[in-house]
């Protein structure tokens, strides 16, 4: 079986495993662990904040993070296909409180001229009030797509004329800073907070991470505490994502090519494939999804009509070629 349903399937490395198992720990909800610590102070300076928390999923950290920005009964716009609204099964609204607007783009990415249509700070009493913008880089469902930096700094400049704050959900930023040769800390300092994964492109087997302000890192590690996330001898996940960051990054541009290989082979044109996602539109997703895996390939349905392929640290040239050959046949 090739596994291309998601880049979150991988499995720890032997290495990685090896570190895991050397990682100095300590109690982290008592801040005593080292390799926790040595890490949220790795991944801040990399992009460019004061501070960072480690957290259990991609999800949490968003929830966290947006949370900071907007809170119950007040709004956050975003894209109409973000992973905060379609897949974190409503947990903005069913623990913050916030609602949200979306605007709608075919690649994800942010739109100014609907983003200004949007934004309504202060209509009166009768309207919820706008108080920040949420954009995912790269865009999932879009097919990994990039927002280019340019897109990102004149955001910025709107935001900070209007007074919107910003997030960016980063669960994939890794790739788009590969794909573009963009510093990761450009990225970061565009936005107020970001959510970053290690365990989708970067292998590690858990973890993800908030960043941001020393202020706003705080309030989200008391939410994390209050939500049920606070973990103890958390560094041997630590380890893994530190392990990540020195071996796991630069070759994601191995993924992303490998991905614009499967794209030729459903359809896709190669040239719109940015990262390491390729979607493609089936008359009927689920049966064709069926057949793939008949056939030795695991991919998903991610809409009635639109397939998803993922390439990963576990999906080999080899494997792709194979993948390729069989999703062609089909
Ligand atoms: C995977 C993902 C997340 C977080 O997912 P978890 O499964 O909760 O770790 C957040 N945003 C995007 C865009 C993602 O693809």
């Amino acid at each position: 079986m090739i596994d291309l349903r998601s880049d979150t399937v991988t499995r720890p490395t032997e290495s990685m495993r090896a570190a895991m198992a050397r990682a100095e720990v300590g109690d982290d909800v008592y801040g005593e662990d080292p390799t926790a610590r040595q890490l949220e102070e790795r991944v801040a300076e990399l992009f460019g904040h004061e501070a960072a928390l480690f957290t259990p999923t991609g999800s949490m950290a968003n929830v966290l993070a947006v949370r900071t920005l907007a809170g119950e009964g007040e709004e956050v716009l975003c894209e109409a296909s973000a992973h905060i609204v379609r897949a974190e099964l409503g947990a903005h609204g069913a623990v913050t409180g916030l609602t949200t607007r979306t605007w709608s783009h075919s690649r994800g990415l942010p739109d100014l001229v609907q983003i200004r249509r949007l934004f309504a700070p202060d209509l009166g009493p009768y309207f919820v009030r706008t108080k920040a913008i949420s954009v995912e880089n790269t865009h999932n469902f879009s097919g990994g797509s990039v927002t280019p930096i340019e897109t990102m700094r004149e955001l910025r400049s709107y935001a900070d004329t209007v007074g919107a704050r910003l997030h960016l959900d980063g669960a994939r930023l890794w790739n788009a800073h590969v794909a573009t040769g963009v510093p990761l800390a450009e990225w970061g300092t565009q936005v107020d907070v970001l959510a970053v994964c290690f365990s989708k492109g970067l292998g590690a087997p858990v973890g993800s991470m908030v960043v941001g302000s020393a202020e706003t890192i705080a309030e989200c590690r008391t939410w994390r505490k209050r939500l049920g996330g606070g973990m103890r001898q958390i560094g041997v996940l630590a380890a893994a994502a530190l392990h990540a960051l020195d071996h796991h990054v630069e070759r994601l541009a191995e993924d992303h090519a490998h991905a614009r290989l499967l794209a030729e082979a459903v359809g896709t044109d190669p040239a719109e494939v940015e990262t390491n996602i390729v979607v493609a539109s089936r008359p009927d997703a689920a049966a064709y999804v069926a057949r793939a895996g008949d056939a030795g390939v695991r991919i998903s349905a991610v809409g009635p009509e639109t397939i998803r392929l993922v390439t990963h640290l576990d999906v080999s040239a080899a494997d792709t070629e194979r993948a390729a050959s069989v999703l062609a046949s089909l």
